[in-house]
């Protein structure tokens, strides 16, 4: 659809509003801007971008270039009353983004794509310190100036932001072996309405409750996170990535809960489970002689597995040596490095599918969750269930068709990572994706799961934070946010609904 298509409201924005805010950073209320900032990238969000549905876009962008500015920018929109939207990459797949007015005449997206250096690295200490608004890419290449790599690569890599991350309580491919963001903030700088939060103490700090976990996973809610210290790595020198096959799913996760308690996991460790691998198999190609071997040896309806190791080469020799001990005594057969060396090459390229896919008329989307190994089994049973009965078509149309992996491991227990798709009902796309997530947020939460592992809250799962925090907790976070943001302009409609 061409621009001039698109639905879209005329600004709301005040004049005055306008100069003031220009005169502390720069504002763009152009068509094609405010259009690029209607929305992220969850299924809801493409649907109404693919039917020129940009009705709710942000009055005004404004790109503010320091920590004063935004500070400024909220100064100006808490005394006016103007909604304000943080937008770092834009990948959000849960509304995190959504222009949502809640009663606000007018709305601002806060686009932080200025801020996007790296102010200071201390390679003896393994810190570095980032603006907001930096993409992971750019932030590689500078650490790799210094020898140094974050280390966390979800499949967002390519167009998130740091800020992004930190706000979101992000988990990468590699976050086993490197560690969600969570763990690696050792300190933050955020702007709140209410003044300035300047937190943590690296490398550790016994001085009361860490505050610095209240402002990570915050979404945009409490203040807009402008600088944030993380923990660095040295950058590996040889990578090493595999693939196995386990006889059945309850094999694998059997193997992958030892590793985790024995202390043997690889960097990344990925679990597909029968019909995910299935998928995998057929998309890349393979051989009926390869098919045909793998029946033969017990596997034909088996669970893939990618394992990849990173460091110093003896290392890598070490835990690899560890790893394979473990994936060989619980029946893993080794497929050796090829197919491991092919998803390291594609692991960024799987979701552009999805464009493919809604063009051809499939409703396709991913949710994820994770629960202790002791009942992991019977919520990756029952989430898939609740999905397959949600999107059953009663016109008899192929599918729905519903796959899963683990992801990221830890002692207590794994991530579970669906993909799902149907026949679109044209017209009725969100609608119908709105049931099969109800349904499977339902599933979550009556199985005692986490509403999300690392997608966060965002607007669509806000429903299901009281089921995750309880009337007390949701109470807490409310009172924190009266304290920063009393005139309640930041990000609303998210992560706590008032
Ligand atoms: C193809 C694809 C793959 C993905 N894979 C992964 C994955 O592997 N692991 C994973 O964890 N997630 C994944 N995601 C989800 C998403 O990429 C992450 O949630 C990411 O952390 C969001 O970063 P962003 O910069 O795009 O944030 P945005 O989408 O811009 O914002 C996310 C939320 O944080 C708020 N926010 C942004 N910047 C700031 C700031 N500086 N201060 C305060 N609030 C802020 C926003 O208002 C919003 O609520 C994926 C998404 C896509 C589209």
């Amino acid at each position: 659809m061409s621009l001039d298509e698109v639905r879209l409201r005329p600004s709301a924005l005040p004049d005055i509003v306008r100069e003031k805010l220009a005169a502390v950073a720069d504002v763009r209320g152009d068509r094609a801007t405010r259009v690029a900032r209607s929305g992220g990238k969850s299924y809801k969000d493409l649907i109404r971008r693919r039917t020129g549905d940009a009705e709710d876009a942000p009055d005004a962008v404004v790109l503010p270039d320091s920590h004063e500015s935004v500070r400024s920018v909220l100064e100006i929109c808490a005394d006016l009353g103007v909604a304000v939207v943080p937008y770092g990459g834009g990948t959000s797949v849960v509304g995190g983004v959504e222009p949502i007015r809640a009663g606000f005449e007018a709305l601002i997206s806060l686009d932080l794509s200025r801020m996007d250096r790296m102010t200071d690295v201390d390679a003896e200490s393994l810190l570095a310190t980032f603006e907001p608004g930096l993409r992971t890419p750019r932030a590689e290449s500078l650490l790799a100036e210094h020898g140094l790599t974050l280390g966390h690569f979800p499949q967002s890599f390519e167009q998130a932001s740091m800020g992004g991350y930190v706000a979101t309580r992000s988990a990468g491919q590699a976050s086993t072996g490197y560690g969600r963001i969570d763990e690696l903030v050792q300190a933050i700088k955020v702007a709140t309405p209410a003044g300035d939060l300047v937190l943590g103490r690296p490398p550790a700090s016994a001085a009361g409750p860490d505050l610095r976990q209240l402002m990570v996973g915050s979404e945009g809610v409490f203040g807009i996170i402008t600088g944030m210290t993380l923990r660095v790595h040295r950058r590996p020198e040889r990578r090493r990535y595999e693939a196995f096959i386990f006889h059945d799913f309850d094999e694998g996760i059997r193997a992958f809960r030892r590793l985790a308690q024995e202390k043997a996991t690889a960097d990344v460790c990925r679990l597909s489970d029968e019909d995910e691998t299935r998928a995998s198999l057929t998309m890349s190609g393979t051989s009926p002689i390869a098919a045909t071997y793998l029946r033969l040896r017990g596997y034909g309806k088996g669970c893939l597995a990618i394992m990849g190791w990173e460091g110093k080469p003896g290392d890598v020799a070490r835990r690899r040596r560890a790893t394979v001990a473990v994936l060989k005594q619980e029946g893993a057969l080794g497929l050796g490095a090829k197919p491991g060396a092919a998803w390291e090459r594609n692991r960024y390229s799987g979701p552009y599918l999805r464009d493919d896919l809604l063009d051809h008329g499939v409703l396709v989307d991913t949710l994820e969750t994770a629960a202790p190994w002791s009942r992991i089994r019977t919520v990756h049973t029952t989430v898939a269930d609740a999905l397959r009965v949600a999107l059953r078509d009663p016109g008899g149309s192929p599918g729905p068709f519903v796959m899963c992996h683990v992801s990221h491991l830890y002692e207590t227990g794994g991530s579970l990572y669906y993909t799902f798709m149907a026949k679109a009902e044209r017209g009725r796309e969100v609608d119908q994706w709105e049931a099969a997530k109800v349904a499977a947020s339902d599933a979550i939460v009556a199985a005692g799961a986490t509403i999300t592992h690392h997608h966060a809250v965002g607007s669509e799962h806000a429903a299901w934070m009281q089921a995750e925090v309880g009337d007390l907790g949701l109470d807490v976070l409310r009172a924190v946010k009266t304290r920063l943001d009393p005139a309640g302009i930041l990000n609303p409609g998210k992560l706590v609904l008032p």
